[in-house]
C-alpha cells in the first residue's frame, strides 16, 4: 500500500491536516476561554463599582438599601458589604449552601488591596471580587461581589462538544477529498505506465498517446516520447548499418566465390591460376579496407576511444599526405596535388588519425576528379583554430547529395557505379576524427566547379572534447 504515491500523499495530507486542525481548535478554545473570563471579571468590576457608589453612611457604619442589590432569584450572584473592621453588614447571597465570607480576602481589602479568587461551592465555581470602598481617603467599607462561572463553563463545554464532533468529521471529509484529488492528479501516470509497458524494442515506432495538458505529467510523457524517438532512430541506424555492412561484404565474397568456382571447373595454366589469385587478392584487399573502416567506426561508436595526442607539425603532415597521394593515385591520373604554403602551425593531435583524415579527403579529391584536374591543400591558423582546406576542380557535389555525404555508407549514385567505388564510409570516419579532436569538418561544393572540404581543429584543446 505504501508503495503507492496516492496513499502516501493522502496519509501525509491527513496527518498534516489533523495537526493543523488540532492547533486551530486549541487556539479557538483558549481564545474564547480568555475572553469569557475577562468578560466575567469586567462585569464583577462594574458591579463592585456600582455597589461602592451605592454605599450610604448610617451614622459611621456603612449601609446598603436592599433595592441597591436585590436578591438574585437564580442564586448565581451575590453582593456583600462589610464595615471597615470586617463585620458583615449586608448579604443578599442565596447561592446554594452559600459562600462563607472569606476573612483573608476581607482583611486584605481592609488594608486597601483588591482580591480576586474562585471558590468552589457544591460543584459550582464562583468568581469572587473583594474591593475596599473609600470615604474621605480611608477605607470605609468593603464590597464583595460574586458570580457563578457556570455560564462560562457551559459555553466552553458546548464548544468542546462542537470541536469533538466536527474534528473527525472534517478530517474524514478532507481525507476523502485528498484521496480523490491525488487520484485525479496521478491517474494519467497509471495510464502512461500501462502504455509504456506495451512498448517493446521491436515496436519503437509507437508513442504514448495521451492527450495531456502541458503540466508535469504532460511534460514527462513528451520527454518519454522524445526518448523513444531517439532510441528508435538509434536502433534504425544500427539495423541499417548492419544491413549495409553485410551487403558490402557480400559483394567481394560473391566475386571471390564466382571466380574460384569458374577456375575450378577445368584445368588451367599457371598464368590462368595467377589471374584468379590476383583477382581474389584484390577482393581480399577490398574486404580488409572495409573491415578496417568498420573497426574505426565501432571505435568511434564506443565513445571511449582515447586519442594518442602528440605535438604535430601541420605543414609537414600535409606535405607527407600530398606525397603519398601523388605517388599512389594522383600521378597515374595526371592530377597535380599542390600544397600552398602556410604559417608554421603546431597542434596537439593524434597524428595517425589526422593523417588518415587528410588522406581520405585527398583520396576523394583525386578519385572523383577527371584526369588533368588539380587538387590544392592549404592551411592557416584562424580564430584559435588550425584550418585545413582541400579543394579540387572536380565535378562537385549536387546540393541534394551534399547534405548526406557524411552519412555512413552514403555514396552519390554515379560514384557507386564506378569501378573505383569506395564504401561511403570515408567521410563519416573523417568527420568523427575531426569531432574527436574537438573540431569540425564541412564541405562546400557547387556542381561543375569543384568541392572544398574545410577542417577546423582548436589549437588549444578544450577539456570537454576528447
Ligand atoms: P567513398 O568511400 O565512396 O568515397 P566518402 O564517404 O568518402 O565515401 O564520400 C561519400 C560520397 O561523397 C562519395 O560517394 C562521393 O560521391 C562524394 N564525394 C566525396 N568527396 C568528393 C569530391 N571531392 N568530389 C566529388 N564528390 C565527392
Amino acid at each position: 500500500m505504501l508503495r503507492s504515491i496516492r496513499v502516501r500523499l493522502t496519509l501525509w495530507y491527513v496527518v498534516m491536516l489533523a495537526a493543523i486542525l488540532a492547533a486551530f481548535s486549541a487556539g479557538v478554545y483558549l481564545a474564547l476561554r480568555a475572553n469569557l473570563y475577562s468578560n466575567l471579571n469586567d462585569s464583577l468590576d462594574s458591579k463592585a463599582a456600582a455597589i461602592g457608589a451605592a454605599v450610604q453612611d448610617g451614622g459611621g457604619r456603612p449601609q446598603l438599601t436592599p433595592d441597591a442589590a436585590p436578591p438574585d432569584p437564580d442564586g448565581e450572584q451575590f453582593v456583600r458589604l462589610f464595615d471597615a473592621s470586617g463585620a458583615l453588614v449586608f448579604d443578599n447571597s442565596t447561592v446554594e449552601a452559600g459562600v462563607l465570607p472569606d476573612s483573608d480576602a476581607v482583611t486584605a481589602a481592609a488594608e486597601g488591596a483588591t482580591d480576586r479568587r474562585t471558590e468552589s461551592v457544591s460543584g459550582d465555581d464562583v468568581r469572587i471580587l473583594t474591593v475596599p470602598v473609600y470615604r474621605d481617603g480611608s477605607v470605609f467599607a468593603i464590597a464583595q461581589v460574586g458570580k457563578s462561572e457556570g455560564d462560562v463553563h457551559d459555553t466552553l463545554r458546548t464548544l468542546l462538544l462542537i470541536i469533538a464532533a466536527a474534528y473527525p468529521l472534517t478530517l474524514g471529509l478532507a481525507s476523502a477529498g485528498g484521496v480523490f484529488l491525488a487520484g485525479r492528479a496521478l491517474g494519467p501516470i497509471g495510464r502512461v505506465t500501462t502504455m509504456a509497458r506495451r512498448l517493446s524494442a521491436e515496436d519503437l515506432n509507437q508513442r504514448i498517446e495521451a492527450d495531456l495538458p502541458d503540466d508535469e505529467v504532460g511534460r514527462l510523457v513528451t520527454t518519454f516520447n522524445e526518448m523513444i524517438a531517439r532510441l528508435d532512430a538509434a536502433f534504425r541506424r544500427q539495423r541499417q548499418f548492419t544491413a549495409d555492412a553485410s551487403h558490402e561484404l557480400r559483394t567481394p565474397l560473391t566475386a571471390i566465390k564466382g571466380q574460384t568456382e569458374v577456375a575450378l571447373q577445368q584445368e588451367r595454366s599457371a598464368e590462368g591460376y595467377r589471374d584468379v589469385l590476383r583477382a581474389v587478392n584484390s577482393q581480399a584487399d577490398r574486404m580488409i579496407r572495409l573491415v578496417g573502416s568498420l573497426l574505426t567506426l565501432a571505435r568511434a561508436d564506443s565513445g571511449g576511444a582515447a586519442l594518442t595526442l602528440e605535438q604535430v607539425d601541420l605543414g609537414k603532415l600535409l606535405a607527407d599526405a600530398a606525397d603519398q597521394i601523388a605517388s599512389a593515385t594522383a600521378a597515374a591520373k595526371q592530377i597535380e596535388v599542390r600544397v600552398s604554403g602556410g604559417p608554421e602551425v603546431h597542434l596537439s593531435a593524434d597524428e595517425d588519425l589526422l593523417l588518415q583524415l587528410v588522406l581520405n579527403l585527398l583520396d576523394n579529391a583525386v578519385k572523383y576528379s577527371p584526369p588533368g584536374a588539380s587538387v590544392t591543400i592549404s592551411w592557416a591558423a584562424e580564430d584559435g583554430d588550425a584550418v585545413v582546406r582541400v579543394s579540387d576542380t572536380g565535378p562537385g557535389i549536387a546540393p541534394e547529395h551534399l547534405k548526406h555525404i557524411f552519412d555512413r555508407f552514403y555514396r552519390v549514385e554515379e560514384s557507386r557505379a564506378s569501378e573505383t567505388a569506395g564504401f561511403g564510409l570515408g567521410l563519416s570516419i573523417s568527420r568523427w576524427i575531426a569531432e574527436a579532436h574537438g573540431g569540425t569538418l564541412a564541405a562546400e561544393s557547387l556542381p561543375g566547379s569543384g568541392s572544398t572540404f574545410t577542417l577546423r581543429i582548436p589549437l588549444e584543446r578544450r577539456s570537454d572534447s576528447s
